[in-house]
């Protein structure tokens, strides 16, 4: 892979990347590379360069591009009965929430579709179960949220973002949240008052480059919410579903939120399928009409999420990162500066399953110029946050293929 020297873009791409650039809205910046084929953990441009994909649709992309259970389950269902609205029922729902209550081991599921609606959909019912059932005055509720967050695009989630660009100029802002340093018990401790009804966090900080808050950590907000009494909820929607080798990140800590937020991998990289779970006591807070989509819990959307379930279930998943995360780990280590790598290297490496945030040395290149030199060493991976590159790739890749990853870091690093 890392020898076989990649075709340059020839008019193909420049035509299509000219079109996307002259009708699409600028709100990314993408690398220069047109995809047309994508099959486990690789895909294919439009020029015939194959690229091991790095991002994995930021974690959507779990089981790998076109999983054949996946395909064929949404084949099959797609000739069946796509939508039906919630006005009616289907016959793929009620297979779907069960397994997904079951692996949860929670009561009950709200399915939505996107991940920023299922975030939407938690603060909802943390806010209505404040006032109904913890008694907080209505219009009151504060939830504490985590500084470095990346919760979606909403108008409400962007309120509570310390993400200058994400959130600049999109006010007036929603009200009601309360930020602290991510990792810091204690400041969690003094920002819990009467009026909070929840603390929403990611167990792992994604799109903050992969940060893992300091052990013992998760078990502290789950002790500091159930002495003052709210919710412990877990935007899981990244980091759940077998990316860290266990099927939640809070599973590290043995630690079982409130509400578990989940999205992204859960639509098998097919379809978008959110949902949120929780226990009967919180959420049937939801009566008929007070929350809704016209998508969520579709027969597809189930079918979908069914399979994804069901093969999360038996376990392969999560003990397949676990291993390959621990192989990764170990072949980027010697990469990281004072630890007896020669050349330009890691500042820091932070690894959890197979996802790994990857701190680029001052002077060296910065997270878009490694990406794009990983590129044309057929990689794909994308920079977070200037300095700092996300590794995740889909959990269907080889130990050899995770080796020849590294190995092309390594030279990335070291020349252009
Ligand atoms: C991606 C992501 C979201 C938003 O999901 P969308 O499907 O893009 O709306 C929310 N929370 C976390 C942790 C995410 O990584």
């Amino acid at each position: 892979m890392t020898s076989q020297e990649h075709r340059r873009a020839t008019g193909r791409t420049t035509a299509q990347i000219e079109q996307v650039e002259r009708y699409a809205a600028h709100n990314y910046h993408p690398l220069p590379v047109v995809l047309c084929h994508g099959e486990g953990a690789w895909v294919t441009d439009v020029e015939g360069n194959r690229y091991l994909d790095c991002l994995a649709g930021y974690s959507a992309l779990n089981f790998g591009h076109g999983h054949p259970r996946l395909v064929a389950r949404a084949r099959e269902q797609l000739s069946r009965l796509t939508l039906t609205s919630r006005a009616f029922f289907n016959d793929q729902l009620g297979p779907f929430v069960e397994a997904l209550a079951d692996l949860t081991g929670k009561d009950m599921i709200l399915p939505m579709n996107t991940g920023a609606e299922a975030v939407e959909t938690a603060v909802k019912v943390a806010r209505k179960w404040g006032y109904r059932v913890k008694g907080v005055p209505e219009g009151a509720a504060t939830i504490v949220v985590m500084e470095g967050n990346f919760h979606g695009r909403t108008t409400t989630i962007v309120s509570f973002s310390d993400d200058k660009i994400a959130r600049d100029e999109y006010g007036p802002y929603t009200p009601g949240f309360r930020t602290v340093t991510f990792g810091d018990a204690q400041a969690l401790r003094s920002a819990v008052d009467d009026t909070t009804v929840a603390v929403l966090l990611e167990p792992v900080q994604g799109e903050g480059g992969v940060v893992i808050p300091p052990e013992g950590y998760l078990r502290e907000v789950r002790t500091i919410c159930d002495e003052a009494g709210i919710l412990m909820v877990a935007d899981e929607i990244q980091s759940g579903l077998a990316r860290t080798g266990r099927t939640f990140a809070c599973d590290h800590e043995d630690v079982v939120p409130d509400i578990y937020v989940l999205g992204k991998a859960l639509g098998g990289g097919l379809y978008p399928v959110s949902a949120i779970a929780a226990n009967r006591e919180v959420l049937e807070v939801i009566t008929p009409g007070s929350h809704g989509s016209t998508f969520g819990g579709n027969p597809l959307a189930a079918a979908i999420g069914h399979e994804v379930v069901t093969m999360l279930a038996e376990g392969e998943f999560q003990r397949r990162a676990a291993h390959l995360g621990g192989v990764l780990e170990e072949n980027l280590s010697p990469l990281v500066r004072g630890s007896g790598g020669a050349g330009p290297g890691l500042r820091a490496i932070r690894v959890r399953g197979l996802w790994a945030g990857l701190d680029i040395e001052p002077g060296g290149p910065n997270g878009r110029e490694l990406s794009e030199r990983l590129m044309s060493r057929g990689i794909l991976a994308k920079d977070t946050h200037g300095s700092t590159i996300r590794i995740a790739p889909p959990i269907v890749v080889t130990e050899d293929e995770v080796g020849l990853l590294v190995d092309a870091i390594a030279d990335a690093l070291a020349k252009p």
